[in-house]
């Protein structure tokens, strides 16, 4: 699993994994870890405008 302290959100490919999508960081080649993937999910929300709180407004 991915261990680097910082990830970007441009630096993050998905990988399909079976069923499943896995968030893989493209400068270790490895997944991310839970606490990054939170993060990444948080950040990308960011990146689409949007608040926490509230996903389908229009
Ligand atoms: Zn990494």
């Amino acid at each position: 699993m991915c261990d680097c302290p910082k990830v970007h959100l441009y630096e993050v490919e998905y990988k399909l994994e079976g069923m499943i999508v896995v968030p893989t960081h493209k400068n270790c080649g490895a997944s991310l870890n839970s606490k990054q993937a939170d993060k990444l999910q948080k950040d990308l929300i960011k990146s689409w405008g949007f608040e926490d709180e509230d996903e389908d407004k229009d």
